[in-house]
């Protein structure tokens, strides 16, 4: 695949941060799409394109404020409270979120020149949204592919990875620093490691202080 060039879709969180390193290690060319939905933090959208600027990567930013129109949810609304109970879908999910995002995506790979489509949808960490399992990114591969008559290939290098593993991944990209620090996926906006209290938060640390843990046993 080193000859061919990728499109990331990119938030300029930890799991599709390290995606972008994963896709520069794989991919001749590579760039990166950030879809602007009306976060509830504006930074993501800055985050996301001074990181694709410091690595050197053409970034592009997709204006997809109707999603939000559609399904006003606790990502962009303050006065939605993030929140998962058992047995029902988080407060964060938004209907039809990874079709719309990567539908619109492989449009703009394929006017790129590129096939290859990466993102950091995962199964392992139980979120529950529909749209980031196995099954629905091998479907949509196939329905784009067949919409444009173009042989897309949709990559997702996180797909079987618990939190613990991605940070592994960056590590092996020589990347868990810059993802480290670099990153947002903090709900309440705070870049790095982030308040500490929310879901993602508690999720994003947890597995570092397990990959962490994991490393010094393999050393010590
Ligand atoms: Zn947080």
């Amino acid at each position: 695949m080193k000859k061919e060039k990728a499109v990331v879709v990119f938030s300029g969180g930890q799991d599709s941060t390290t995606c972008l390193f994963w896709a520069l290690k794989q991919f001749a060319e590579v760039e990166a799409v950030t879809f602007d939905y009306n976060q509830r933090h504006r930074l993501e959208i800055e985050v996301a394109s001074s990181i694709a600027e410091e690595l050197g990567i053409p970034h592009t930013v997709l204006d997809m404020s109707l999603l939000n129109q559609l399904a006003p949810n606790a990502l962009t609304r303050s006065d939605i409270v993030i929140e998962h109970k058992e047995g029902e879908l988080p407060s964060t999910f938004v209907d039809g979120r990874n079709l719309l995002f990567l539908s619109f995506a492989a449009v703009l790979a394929k006017q790129k020149g590129a096939r290859h489509l990466v993102t950091g949808v995962c199964e392992t960490d139980f979120s529950g949204y529909p749209d980031c399992r196995d099954i629905f990114i091998k479907s949509l591969n196939v329905t784009l592919n067949l919409a444009m008559d173009y042989q897309f290939v949709i990559h997702t290098p996180l797909m079987w990875l618990n939190k613990a593993e991605t940070w592994k991944l960056a590590d092996e990209l020589g990347a868990l620093e810059f993802v480290r620090m670099k990153t947002l996926t903090c709900y309440n906006g705070v870049i790095a490691d982030g308040c500490g209290e929310c879901p993602a938060c508690k999720l994003r640390k947890r597995g570092l202080e397990q990959y962490m843990a994991e490393k010094k046993g393999a050393i010590g």
